[in-house]
């Protein structure tokens, strides 16, 4: 099969670990008889470099036309005082609206060769964790109204929160289809307490579940899921939530995991064509130097045959290479902590990752 793929490469150490993705999936691509065709386009600061804004027409016209977009990272401090609709970071958000990205999918695990860079108690990270979180990400509060007013204690600024039925029913759609492929547990995260749009959230997650008996569903706090999380993720699999939330905890799960080098990301819709790319930022602090992880990126590259071309099998040998190098205590800089391995640099992690596929 041929597979086009859009090439965001974008700032600061976006262009190094990109490369890494790519000669990852050209070799994945010669194992199994594929044929990943790349084109590159630029989004973030060097797109407003060269074109005097974030992201130009022909990136989104490229994007859409692929069958799924790879992105490095954007942004930097060269780009803090852009205006700021012309931040990079605008590109994000206009790429995930342009490809009608609903979803944002982030797997967290505990490999147990970095148990020891695991900010957790070790009793808790020996139960091992492995979970997904599946959050909203075109709605809620970050799109509702703004603004400011006067109100009764003089100017005031407000956010609104909604949520259509719709948009909660596709989003636990989703959620429900990622538990039935894993460990068929969900747990839905709100504010049901409190706010409305929760209330609506949790009466349609609870009618959707109708159709997945298979999958077991319970809901949970937000408050109560943010402790949760630290105090025992192993019970969490699949959890669901609004944008807000999403973002808040997702990038807790991370954290708990103690490797953001390691941790790679989808945005879906619906269409198959998605847009992966590493949790972390362009690390500007070490960009050029060789050493940033290659990992996130290539386990995001994982997830695209995975999620947008069904390729399972190839995706599996990805990821069981990534654990190989690790298992035989291969480490970047930044995961280095106390093991003393001599660090490797970004190619020379992607070339160890690619001896094992
Ligand atoms: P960051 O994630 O870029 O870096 C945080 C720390 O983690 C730095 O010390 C960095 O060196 C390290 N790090 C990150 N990725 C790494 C990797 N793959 N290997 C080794 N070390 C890694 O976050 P930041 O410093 O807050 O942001 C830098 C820029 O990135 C900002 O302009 C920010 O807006 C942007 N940003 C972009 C995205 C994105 O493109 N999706 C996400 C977050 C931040």
């Amino acid at each position: 099969m041929n597979y086009n793929i859009a090439l965001v490469k974008g700032d600061g150490i976006g262009p190094e670990i990109v490369e890494g993705a790519v000669e990852v999936l050209k070799k994945v691509g010669e194992k199994y008889g594929h044929q990943f065709i790349f084109t590159e386009y630029l989004a973030g600061g060097c797109a407003y470099d060269k074109y005097g804004k974030p992201l130009p027409e022909e990136t989104v016209e490229g994007c859409k036309n692929s069958d799924s977009v790879l992105l490095g990272a954007v942004g930097g401090p060269k780009w803090d005082n852009v205006p700021s609709d012309l931040r990079p970071e605008k590109a994000l958000l206009g790429l995930r609206a342009a490809l009608g990205l609903y979803t944002n999918l982030r797997p967290a695990k505990i490999y147990p060769a970095l148990m020891g860079a695991c900010t957790l108690r070790p009793d808790i990270v020996e139960r091992g964790f492995d979970l997904v979180i599946v959050r909203e990400l075109t709605g809620g509060i970050y799109f509702g109204e703004r603004g400011r007013r006067e109100g009764r204690y003089g100017e005031e600024a407000y956010d609104t929160e909604a949520y259509s039925v719709m948009e909660i029913e596709r989003i636990a759609r989703v959620a429900f289809e990622t538990a039935r492929k894993r460990r068929k547990n969900l747990i839905s995260i709100d504010k049901a307490n409190v706010l409305e749009t929760s209330r609506l959230w949790r009466q349609t997650v609870n009618r959707i579940a109708e159709e997945y008996q298979d999958v077991e569903v319970s809901h949970m706090y937000v408050d109560n899921a943010a402790m949760q999380l630290v105090r025992e993720p192993s019970r969490f699999d699949v959890a669901v939530t609004s944008n807000m939330f999403g973002d808040i905890l997702s990038d807790e799960a991370s954290q708990i995991t103690g490797s953001i080098g390691l941790l790679p990301s989808a945005s879906l819709g619906d269409s198959k064509c998605g847009m992966y790319e590493p949790i972390h930022g362009s690390a500007p602090d070490i960009a050029g130097t060789g050493k940033a992880n290659p990992m996130a990126t290539i386990l995001s590259a994982a997830m695209m045959l995975r999620y947008s071309f069904d390729l399972s099998e190839e995706a599996d040998c990805i990821e069981n290479a990534v654990n190989a190098v690790l298992e035989e205590g291969f480490r970047t800089a930044d995961i280095v902590g106390n093991s003393g391995a001599e660090p490797l640099s970004c190619k020379e992690m992607t070339a160890k990752i690619i001896e094992r596929l």
